[in-house]
């Protein structure tokens, strides 16, 4: 990706149009469900594109189409029709064993749910992210735990750690083999104030330090966060405009 978009600086001196340096591309997108009383469309022909480096939150009621465009990210689902690109690679072609293996290098889940394994520690549970990737790397496991503020928790099971400390159990676990994208479903969905305001804080981090965060949230003040925000209404995407050029350094 860095490579391409590099190339294409050079090319067009150091301009480039969002749509060709996207790690998340969406071109009328649309996923209909068969249920009894006829086709739902879940979501309606979504076009827009997220770059490298972006922080964007993704609201709407409930229903709207939030947990099927997070899915479609997350490439644990295809589009009915359209073209949804992850970093450059159009998901409809790929076999499900394919998809699996690029899920595991392209994107992070931070879930609300947390979904860690109650009977390892921080650190194991790390380390299992590491195991299913590829292999593992227990002083990794250690800085990734202790560039959340777990230094002094990795040896906890997760029933002996704050909401907060969980949720960053699971920061440390969707970051831990460096995709391009992190994708959080509600991330302080479960977290009292005292611990949203942690999660939170460590996002903030987590975006000045450049990483990509596609983050669904019904929280009015996380969604104030992050810069950009798209919502979603009954399927349909409404999108603030955002520059269509991107200058590079
Ligand atoms: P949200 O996450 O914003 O609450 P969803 O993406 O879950 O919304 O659902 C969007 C619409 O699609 C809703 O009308 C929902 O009932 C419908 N829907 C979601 N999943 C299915 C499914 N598997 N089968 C049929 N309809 C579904
Ligand atoms: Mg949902």
């Amino acid at each position: 990706m860095a490579e391409v978009v590099t190339r294409l600086a050079a090319a067009e001196n150091t301009r480039v149009t969002r749509e060709e340096c996207a790690v998340i591309s969406l071109d009328s997108v649309t996923r209909e469900y068969a249920a009894r009383c006829g086709v739902v469309r879940a979501l309606d022909s979504a076009t827009f594109s997220i770059v490298a480096g972006e922080w964007v939150a993704i609201t709407g009621p409930s229903g709207s189409g939030k947990s099927t465009l997070v899915n479609l990210l997350g490439c644990l689902d295809r589009p009915t029709c359209g073209v949804l690109k992850i970093d450059g690679v159009d998901v409809a072609a790929m076999s499900a064993k394919e998809l699996d293996r690029f899920r595991a290098d392209k994107i992070g889940f931070i879930f609300q749910q947390f979904h860690l394994i109650p009977y390892l520690s921080a650190l194991e549970n790390v380390m299992l992210a590491q195991y299913f990737h590829s292999m593992t790397d227990e002083a990794e496991a250690r800085a990734a735990l202790e560039k959340v503020g777990l230094g002094d928790r990795m040896a906890h099971l997760p029933s002996e750690l704050s909401g907060g400390e969980q949720q960053r159990v699971c920061i440390a676990r969707a970051l831990i083999n460096n995709p391009p994208i992190l994708l959080a479903d509600e991330p302080t969905g479960n977290l009292d104030q005292a611990n949203q305001k942690i999660v939170a804080e460590l996002l903030q981090q987590l975006h000045a330090a450049g990483h990509t965060i596609v983050m669904v949230t019904h929280d009015p003040e996380m969604a104030a966060l992050a810069p950009r925000k798209i919502a979603l209404n009954h399927g349909k995407v409404f999108c603030a405009p955002v520059r269509g050029v991107v200058r590079l350094q």
